[in-house]
């Protein structure tokens, strides 16, 4: 692969350079002071949208640019580079809409895909519940049917990622315990302000509070809400994983960390120490830099095969688990070379950003496949070895329930 832009790529990312510069204020830093609330960051995404920057994988006809993945990359690039915020929806981006677009009704990507690449609806994905990650398909939520057809649902999710915010969201439940577990779901698209809704932001350890326990009680969702067909919802969800994979780890981003940042933070920095020291930060740094390259150049070889027209494969798996990695000790290096002002928050370096970051990417070892989880993706489907032992494969749900497996 040559890792050069072809002159096509060089004109689009000296376009979206250019537009990036021009409209930076509005835009804003995503590594300065000021605090960008919700109402700012969905103007963004809208800016940007209008600008179509957004959604540039997405066809046409669902409100998309029908671009490459490479003009994708080059956008996520350019926007890393001068320091803008990731848009408020990136969950809708990468998760929701794709799942609408794939199995979604005429009138559902006609009412929702839009909206969603313009910030218009927030979205977010309602999955997990506490007894139910890694293992999604042992998942409670229950949607029962009734005479006019509508759909009521009871149960419980959590670390639901935007769900305070969300306009919308795409549901999995359980519709039949009387089959084995991966064949009794339903997927739904939920309206968050249904009544028996209820969202509880939880506290991390950021400060922040950025996702949350929902919890449904006899919530009505019509028929015309769902999404594929009754019984198909683990299909149905197989889409949502697969993109939220390609969106975590795929790419050629950085996960949450934008490295040039950090060598800049250590140039700064590192002539504060005694010289033994300062050989020791330069190691530091470098293997973290050179496992980001790693994860990188994974993103590159995902977007060939992307671009060619393959379904994203481990390599997404792969790039997550470096890339979270790395992220993480790039973050612990930058914190300690702040030493004490990293605990009073005497950063020069707009308040708090270092250690917001150490704080908040042990969370993304663990969202979207855990680093075990992924392991074993590497294990099974790279290196060959034989596949997790499945005693559940053969029980109904309700007998796995009963047995509290
Ligand atoms: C920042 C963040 C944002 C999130 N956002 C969302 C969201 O928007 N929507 C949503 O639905 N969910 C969200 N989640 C939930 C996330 O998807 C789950 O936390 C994740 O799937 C892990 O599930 P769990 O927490 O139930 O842990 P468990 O699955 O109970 O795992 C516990 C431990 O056991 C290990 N383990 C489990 N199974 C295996 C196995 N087969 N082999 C080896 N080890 C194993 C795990 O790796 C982990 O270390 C978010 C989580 C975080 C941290």
């Amino acid at each position: 692969m040559d890792f050069d832009d072809t002159p096509d790529e060089a004109a689009w990312r000296a376009e979206v350079r250019a537009f990036l510069a021009e409209h930076k204020d509005e835009l804003g830093d995503r590594n300065g002071r000021r605090e960008l609330d919700q109402e700012t960051s969905r103007r963004r995404q809208a800016l940007l949208y209008d600008a179509g920057y957004v959604g540039v994988t997405w066809p046409v006809e669902a409100g998309g640019r029908g671009g490459t993945p490479m003009q994708q990359a080059i956008i996520d690039q350019e926007m890393a580079r001068a320091g803008i915020p990731g848009l408020i929806n990136l969950i809708g981006i990468g998760m929701c809409g794709p799942t609408v677009i794939g199995h979604g009704s005429d009138d559902q990507k006609e009412r929702y895909l839009q909206r969603l690449l313009r910030a218009d609806d927030v979205w977010c994905q309602l999955f997990s519940e506490p007894a139910s990650g890694s293992d999604l398909a042992a998942l409670r939520t229950k949607a029962v049917q009734d005479e006019q057809g509508d759909w009521h649902i009871s149960g419980q999710k959590v670390w639901t990622t935007l769900a305070h915010l969300s306009d919308y969201g795409i549901l999995l439940t359980r519709t039949d315990p009387d089959v084995a577990k991966h064949r009794g779901l339903t997927m739904f698209v939920v309206d968050m302000k249904a009544p028996g809704v209820t969202v509880r932001p939880l506290r991390q350890m950021t400060g922040g509070a950025e996702f949350n326990e929902v919890f449904f009680d006899d919530v009505v969702i019509p028929d015309r809400e769902r999404l594929g067909e009754v019984g198909d919802g683990w299909r149905v969800a197989l889409t949502t994983l697969m993109s939220e994979r390609l969106t975590l780890g795929g790419g050629g981003g950085d996960i949450g960390m934008n490295v040039e940042r950090v060598a800049e933070h250590v140039a700064a920095r590192i002539g504060e120490l005694p010289p033994e020291r300062q050989a020791l930060v330069r190691q530091d740094f470098g293997r973290a830099y050179v496992a980001t390259l790693g994860m990188r150049y994974t993103g590159y070889r995902l977007l060939t095969a992307l671009s060619k027209g393959s379904l994203p494969g481990p390599e997404a798996s792969a790039g997550k688990l470096a890339g979270t990695r790395a992220a993480l000790d790039l973050a612990d290096l930058a914190v300690r070379l702040l030493g004490d002002d990293a605990v009073y928050g005497a950063e020069p370096d707009g308040a708090g950003t270092w250690q917001s970051l150490q704080a908040g990417l042990p969370g993304m070892a663990i969202a979207g496949g855990t680093n075990e989880v992924l392991r074993n993706i590497i294990g099974e489907r790279v290196l060959g070895l034989p596949p997790e032992p499945r005693a559940d494969k053969d029980r109904t749900f309700r007998e796995l329930a009963a047995a509290g497996a």
